[in-house]
Parts: structure tokens; C-alpha cells; sequence
């Protein structure tokens, strides 16, 4: 067996960190919901990973050699509190944000999390509605919370699920976590009204591509979204290779081969995934059949229209998925920064934004492994 040695280098470093200049612009930006960046996208989709901690290795995301117990995760003094998290959260709804996932690490390992749901579920976007809110988990603990997470206010949930099989399912948890028991959690979560209930399956070629039909046959006609998401090259500790990397292409043409699709239209702009029905026998969209989703962040940039921001369990805010380096808003959060502060920092910082890293990868230069070059880890900004 070949050894992957990967350095360990933290780029959670303040170092790292944009130049506390941002925060000092001449001009004073207020919210009045209209905020756009500099391609004219606008912000509406806020992911706030809430740990950095996870109970899984999938080996995409935190393989085990990089995440072992060495590994230095944040104190509990670093992660924002949840007033913190819920204040910031306000702020970004007054610049037009309307929905917020929930997400990690694993969320559901966070500490009391349906209170922070709870506060959250209490804020109102700027046309004077809830927030869409929603969470991102492996499933592990939610037998146990699902009912409670709805109780605080939570509308909606994905969870992560990559194949059906046992065996295959344990080696990609690679903690050795039955398949049974996230079933049971997806079951648990739908009897709690935590629907539309997603399941994300990211497929990596010669690993789990065997379990796309049986994932499709199983969750076709359950009222359920089965997305398949193209395995990235986030962070910088999982070896990716484009070899494998099923493109959602291939995906869809494996499932017409049993069932036929139709491509339906985009549920919302900005929306990552392409849709797909389930056609009945007039070629026509089978909605009792159901529908599932790909999202080809590999094969088909989708950068035009991303309004997403994410806020990473240390308070810093990151505009792209591939960013190398993140805004400190913890230290105006704990500083002596009032809202209006707060809110002209996040303005002129989504303004400055003309990230389109899918777009660009074809043309970004080689990872020389320099820290500065460092992509930060899915599992610190979440997914
Ligand atoms: N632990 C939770 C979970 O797994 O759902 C939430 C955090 S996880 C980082 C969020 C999503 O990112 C999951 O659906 C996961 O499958 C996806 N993900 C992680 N690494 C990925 C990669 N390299 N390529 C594609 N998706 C990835
Ligand atoms: Fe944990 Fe989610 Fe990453 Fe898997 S994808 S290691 S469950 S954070
Ligand atoms: Fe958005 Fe960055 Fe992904 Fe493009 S690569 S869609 S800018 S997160």
C-alpha cells in the first residue's frame, strides 16, 4: 500500500487572516438588503459551522491520518458562543441573508445546539420572515435529537448518507458506524416533520458509484431528495484526484439506464443542485415518484449565481468554499464593535468579493504546499 504523508499545517493561524484593514473603511456601509459583490451577486445563503469536531472519518473529508488525536482542534474559548453566533447571524439577515445552515464538523456534536436553534428560529429576514433554517449532519445522533431539534424551531434537514451497503457505508464512515442506525435517524427526523428531508451522497468513482441505483431505488417515491454531489477537491488533506471523480453526467445517464429522468427547473436561484424527476410513462414528471439532485461543483462551475457565506467555528468569514483565508469577525464580535460596525465590516467585505474558484480551477496554479496556498477544511467552515 502506497503511504500518503500529508504535513499538517494550521491554517487557522491569524496570520493568515485578511488584513485587519478590511475593517477600517473610509466609507460607513449600512444594510438595507440590496448588498452585492463585486460580480453582482448577492447575499443569501449564510453556513455556520458551529464545531470543528466530527465523530466520522470520511476519508473526503477528515481522513483519519490528518484527523487523529494529535490534531489540534479548537478550545471551547475559541468557538463563538451562541449569542455570538446569533447576533452575527442578524446582522447578516439585515444584508438580505435568508437562509442559514447549521453545519460542521458534525453540528449535532455542539453542546445544547437546539438552543442556539431556538434563538436563531427567533430571527426574521428583512422582509419580516423566519429564516430558513436548516442543518447538515451525518445522522449519527439523530434518533436521539431529531425530535428536539424540531421542538427549537428547526424546519428542515440534510442528511449525509453514502450508500446502503453496510460494509461500504462503514468504510466511508471509517469509524466502523452502521448504516442501520442513520436509517433509523432519517426515520426519526421525518416523523418529526424535519421535511423536505435531503440526503447528500458524495460519490467517489471506485469507492461507492455501485451504490447510486440502490440509493435511488430506495429513496425514490419516499418524499425525500437524494442529491449526489461530485467529490471536491476541498481542503488540502484528502489526496484528491479528478480519476475520481464521477461527473454527474455519468451519474445520471447510469440512473436513465433503469429509471428515466426529466430535467425540471432550478427551485431557486443560486440553487447548487440540477434537478431531475422521475418521468412516468408519458415522459411526464412523476411528482408521487419523486425527484433527485446533482451537484457537479467539479464538472459544472456553478459560481455565476453563488450568494453563499460561510462563517467558520472560530468567527472567521469565508466567501468561497476554496478560500485560502478568512475575515476575523470574532475579534470585532468580542471587541468593542457595535452592530452598525459589524454590519458596515460584513458590507464592505462581500462587496470586495469576485471569488469564482470552480470557474477558475482549470487555471489555478499548482499547489506549491505553501501555507498561504492552503485551502481551509470543509470541516472547519462546513460544508
Ligand atoms: N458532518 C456533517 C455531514 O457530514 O453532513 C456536516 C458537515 S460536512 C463537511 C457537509 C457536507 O460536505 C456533507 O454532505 C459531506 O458529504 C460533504 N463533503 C465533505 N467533504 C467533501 C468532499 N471532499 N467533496 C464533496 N463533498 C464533501
Ligand atoms: Fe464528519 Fe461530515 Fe466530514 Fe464526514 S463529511 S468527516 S461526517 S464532517
Ligand atoms: Fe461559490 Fe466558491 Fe463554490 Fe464558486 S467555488 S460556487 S464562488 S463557493
Amino acid at each position: 500500500m502506497s503511504e500518503r504523508v500529508i504535513p499538517l499545517v494550521d491554517q487557522r493561524i491569524p496570520t493568515l487572516s485578511a488584513p485587519a484593514a478590511a475593517f477600517e473603511p473610509a466609507t460607513r456601509m449600512a444594510a438595507n438588503g440590496l448588498l452585492a459583490d463585486r460580480l453582482g451577486r448577492p447575499l443569501r445563503d449564510l453556513r455556520i459551522s458551529v464545531t470543528d469536531r466530527c465523530n466520522f472519518r470520511c476519508n473526503y473529508c477528515m481522513p483519519k491520518e490528518t484527523f487523529d488525536k494529535d490534531y489540534p482542534y479548537l478550545p471551547h474559548s475559541a468557538l463563538l458562543s451562541f449569542e455570538e453566533i446569533t447576533r452575527v447571524a442578524r446582522l447578516f439577515a439585515a444584508h438580505g441573508v435568508r437562509k442559514i445552515r447549521l453545519t460542521g464538523g458534525e453540528p449535532l456534536l455542539r453542546k445544547n445546539i437546539e438552543i442556539l436553534i431556538k434563538q436563531l428560529a427567533a430571527l426574521r429576514t428583512v422582509d419580516g420572515e423566519p429564516l430558513d433554517l436548516t442543518l447538515t449532519t451525518n445522522g449519527s445522533l439523530l434518533t436521539r435529537k431529531a425530535q428536539a431539534l424540531k421542538d427549537a424551531g428547526l424546519r428542515r434537514i440534510t442528511v449525509s448518507l453514502d450508500g446502503l451497503d453496510d460494509a461500504v457505508f462503514r468504510r466511508m464512515n471509517d469509524v466502523d458506524f452502521p448504516v442501520a442506525d442513520v436509517l433509523a435517524g432519517i426515520e426519526a427526523a421525518k416523523a418529526a416533520g424535519l421535511g423536505p428531508i435531503k440526503i447528500n451522497m458524495v460519490v467517489k468513482r471506485g469507492t461507492n458509484e455501485h451504490e447510486i441505483l440502490p440509493m435511488v431505488r430506495h429513496f425514490k417515491g419516499s418524499g425525500m431528495v437524494l442529491r449526489f454531489i461530485e467529490y471536491m477537491d476541498v481542503g488540502a488533506t484528502n489526496g484528491w484526484r479528478m480519476d475520481e471523480v464521477l461527473p454527474s453526467s455519468e451519474v445520471v445517464k447510469l440512473i436513465q439506464t433503469e429509471m428515466p429522468l426529466i430535467q425540471l427547473e432550478p427551485s431557486a436561484p443560486g440553487e447548487t443542485a440540477e434537478r431531475w424527476g422521475f418521468a412516468d410513462a408519458e415522459g411526464r414528471h412523476d411528482v408521487a415518484a419523486g425527484e433527485i439532485g446533482v451537484i457537479s461543483s467539479v464538472t459544472h462551475a456553478f459560481c455565476g449565481d453563488c450568494n453563499r457565506a460561510r462563517l467558520s467555528t472560530e468567527g472567521r468569514l469565508y466567501l468561497c468554499l476554496f478560500a485560502t483565508q478568512g475575515h476575523d469577525l470574532r475579534s470585532l464580535i468580542r471587541g468593542e464593535a457595535s452592530d452598525a460596525d459589524i454590519i458596515s465590516a460584513i458590507g464592505h467585505i462581500w462587496g470586495a468579493r469576485d471569488d469564482r474558484y470552480s470557474e477558475q480551477r482549470a487555471a489555478q496554479p499548482p499547489d506549491t504546499g505553501h501555507p498561504s496556498q492552503r485551502r481551509v477544511e470543509m470541516s472547519y467552515i462546513g460544508g
